[in-house]
């Protein structure tokens, strides 16, 4: 088998340059595992959060680059460099835009994002189908009215209407319950998020939602639901809140990501629709290397048929895709054996206080300034790396994960196409 690009993970990073190698006509595969981190995603894209010394909160990441450049030269937007920063950030918003995904946001401001405990959290572009708030202090309605359904345990309508009140917004309450969700409510295990959207997806449901939800809602200017609706599609929200007159939004609930799944499984069909190969399920298990060159890789469903391509990508994510794995001494990478960025004492790894910074979070493949990775120091010509395996960020303290899982794809995907940079 033979392709243009052969790209290993089909999580948000592997999709995403899939994608936009094969609009432009490269023949392009990709091979994935397993889950993604986007069946827990909150829904919103962080780009820069806080710098890595955390000294400020970032408003506008697209001005706070070149601090961030000068704290961290190692992390990805640095290699990436601050000019092609700000143009990745861009065309990361056009390239979701022209594929259908619809969202709020851009990176000259961020904004905040509500977490099912009620917490505001800077972040850069949230679907648009989710409930934000342009200023930390307070949303831009005074009155909301948040419903949940009876017995769902994955959302807690009181953690948010606390803060909402704290903020001295007029928040009301309601439990519904709708005689269609009894067959899934008998097991408790089948009431999440997944199974619930099958039901309050159908039209005839969407209409007594509805008239529930306008009957309810009199006093409020906005109506909240937890994140179970619009699993098929994002036009399912703006028809309701069309039917009731007034706009409704989600809130995240616990995992698993109804929106996350869903956004996974739109960015799988567009690269397959764009004349992509999907693999999904096979493992890749090893590579051969000819010189300085990656020539052909090996996966668990096709034995000894290699996979051979001009270029690869390695996509597979962290420690929680198993992109990288720590045992008792040492992190490596299991595919290549590639040059990876860990302390070699252990005792370094992980603060006991889970608050407090976690250093493994920065572990990853060590790449050259083109995200080549490096293999005993020396780059692999044709084999980038991109997304969260990455060495050299935070994503949880700086707030980066989406933004660097998006721009080193486009970054790898331009670098392969020959697109003239402007680093
Ligand atoms: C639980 C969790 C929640 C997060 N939520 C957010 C969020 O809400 N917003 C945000 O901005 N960031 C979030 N992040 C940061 C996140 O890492 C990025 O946003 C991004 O989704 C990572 O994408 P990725 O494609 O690099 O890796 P992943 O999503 O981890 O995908 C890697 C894929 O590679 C596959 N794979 C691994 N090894 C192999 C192999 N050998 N062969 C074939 N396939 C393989 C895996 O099965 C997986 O499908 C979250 C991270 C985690 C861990």
């Amino acid at each position: 088998m033979k392709f243009d690009t052969a790209i290993i993970g089909g999580g948000l990073s592997g999709l995403v340059a899939g994608i936009r190698l094969v609009r432009q006509n490269q023949k392009c595969v990709i091979i994935s595992s397993g889950q993604s981190a986007l069946h827990f995603f909150s829904g919103s894209f962080d780009l820069l959060n806080f710098l890595p010394d955390g000294s400020a909160a970032v408003k506008n990441p697209t001005k706070e680059i070149r601090n961030l450049i000068q704290q961290a030269p190692e992390h990805p937007y640095s290699k990436i460099g601050a000019e092609k920063f700000i143009d990745l950030a861009k065309k990361s918003e056009d390239f979701l835009t022209d594929i259908n995904i619809k969202f709020q946001g851009s990176a000259k401001i961020n904004h905040f994002r509500i977490t099912p405990l009620g917490f505001f959290k800077p972040t850069w572009l949230t679907l648009s189908d989710f409930v934000v708030s342009e200023n930390e202090n307070k949303p831009s309605w005074n009155s909301v009215s948040i419903f949940n359904i009876e017995g769902f345990l994955d959302f807690q309508p009181e953690f948010v209407a606390e803060s909402f009140n704290k903020m001295g917004i007029r928040t009301e309450i309601h439990d519904i319950n709708l005689p269609e969700l009894n067959r899934i409510r008998r097991n408790p295990s089948e009431f999440r998020s997944v199974n619930l959207t099958v039901v309050l997806d159908k039209p005839e449901i969407q209409n007594t939602l509805a008239q529930i939800f306008k009957e309810k809602s009199k006093n409020s200017e906005v109506i909240i639901f937890p994140a179970c609706l619009g699993f098929e599609s994002n036009e399912i929200l703006p028809k309701l809140s069309e039917k009731i007159g007034k706009p409704v939004y989600l809130l995240p609930t616990l995992p698993p990501s109804l929106v996350g799944i869903r956004t996974q499984k739109h960015l799988q069909d567009y690269f397959k629709k764009s004349g992509g190969e999907l693999m999904l399920g096979d493992n890749v298990m090893s590579g051969e290397f000819e010189d300085s060159r990656l020539t052909r890789i090996y996966t668990q469903n096709h034995g000894d048929i290699p996979i051979v391509a001009d270029n690869f990508i390695l996509a597979g994510g962290s420690f929680f895709s198993q992109g990288l794995i720590a045992d008792i001494d040492h992190v490596y990478e299991p595919i290549f054996n590639l040059d990876v960025e860990f302390s070699p004492e252990r005792e370094k790894w992980y603060n006991p206080n889970f608050f407090e910074t976690q250093n493994y979070q920065k572990f990853g493949v060590k790449t050259d300034g083109d995200f080549k990775a490096l293999k005993r120091n020396q780059p692999v010509e044709n084999l980038y790396v991109s997304g969260a395996i990455l060495s050299g960020f935070n994503p949880i303290k700086e707030g980066c994960g989406g933004g660097v899982s998006l721009l080193s794809a486009l970054s790898v995907s331009e670098k392969i196409l020959n697109i003239e940079e402007t680093k």
